[in-house]
């Protein structure tokens, strides 16, 4: 592989590795193992290939790793009730409801009610209040992996301007507010664009890191970018490809072919984030096993 292209799948093992051995020696201490439940809504194709790669992931380092499957009509309360006997259920340590959730379901509604001690995808209120007054615990998995990739790979962020394209909840917000934590990983400055961002193009041409997730297939063009930078890829689109078995192929939101002639560093998609996003979550149900 070119020295330049960060392996995101070397780096999910690594990462995969670590959380094996620790799962290893918490089942001595304590003779159990994690329990990661995993709640999926209806029939979307592209979550149940997610949720179906996490309990692989699971299943490699040793935590024990369920899927509760609903129909696409499970009404809002029936999924509050099933996040309910989790909370209460003593073998589950982490609960992860995939989203998207169909749209008569409120995903704040339902977000609330997991127990925030079991909140392994860190996005009930109480664990991003927690990242953004400094103090994380859970952190979303795809920007603790972005951080874990950036650092692992000597690409550390302290001292650097990376540019945030995007300001979900998921990736944009609490990676922008991660990377500017006082310590290890953090410790940028850090600038967030969006969709109201006027002069997105220059502050992109300002960026040491540059990292997309914005959900726009190959939006980020070799023009948009300084030589030398590194460049982080979260997006995950599919576009038509005819010539492909399946009729489509998965893009990110950088244009890897021009951008990884200027880049120092770039993740490709798929490969990159994806792997290590799954890495992350294995990481925080051990962290909710521990402090259980
Ligand atoms: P989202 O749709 O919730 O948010 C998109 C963000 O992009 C918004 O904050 C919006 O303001 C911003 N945006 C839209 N158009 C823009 C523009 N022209 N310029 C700048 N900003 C713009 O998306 P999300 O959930 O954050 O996901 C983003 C992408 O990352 C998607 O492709 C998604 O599939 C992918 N994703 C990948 C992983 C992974 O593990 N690799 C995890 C989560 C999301």
């Amino acid at each position: 592989m070119d020295s330049k292209i960060i392996d995101g799948i070397g780096l999910s093992r690594q990462v995969k590795s670590e959380v094996s051995d620790s799962v290893k020696r918490l089942k001595m201490e304590t003779g159990r193992s994690p329990g990661l439940s995993v709640v999926l809504v209806g029939d979307d194709p592209a979550s149940a290939i997610y949720v179906r790669n996490k309990q692989r992931g699971a299943d490699e380092v040793g935590i024990l790793g369920e899927t509760i499957s609903m129909p696409k009509t499970a009404t809002e309360n029936e999924v509050i009730r099933v996040v309910n006997e989790l909370n209460s259920d003593p073998n589950c340590d982490g609960i992860l409801v995939q989203l998207p959730l169909p749209e008569h379901i409120d995903e704040g509604r339902v977000t609330l009610s997991i127990d925030p001690l079991k909140d392994v995808d860190g996005l009930h209120p109480f664990n991003s209040g927690l990242l953004a007054a400094g103090k994380p615990r859970f952190v979303p998995a795809t920007p603790g992996g972005i951080v874990q990739m950036l650092v692992r790979t000597g690409n550390d962020p302290m001292g650097r301007h990376v540019v945030v394209l995007g300001r979900s909840n998921i990736v944009g917000r609490p990676l922008s507010n991660l990377l500017s934590l006082k310590g290890k990983g953090g410790n940028a400055t850090v600038t967030v664009c969006h969709s109201q961002t006027k002069n997105i193009e220059e502050l992109c041409r300002s960026a040491e890191i540059l990292i997309a997730a914005i959900g726009i297939p190959e939006y980020v063009t070799s023009d948009m970018v300084s030589d030398g930078v590194v460049a982080i890829d979260v997006g995950i689109n599919r576009v038509s490809a005819p010539d492909r078995k399946r009729g489509y192929k998965l893009v990110g939101d950088i244009d890897f072919l021009s951008v990884s002639q200027k880049a120092s560093a770039i993740t490709p998609v798929p490969g990159g984030v994806g792997p290590m996003t799954i890495a992350m979550l294995l990481s925080n149900t051990l962290l909710a096993a521990r402090l259980h």
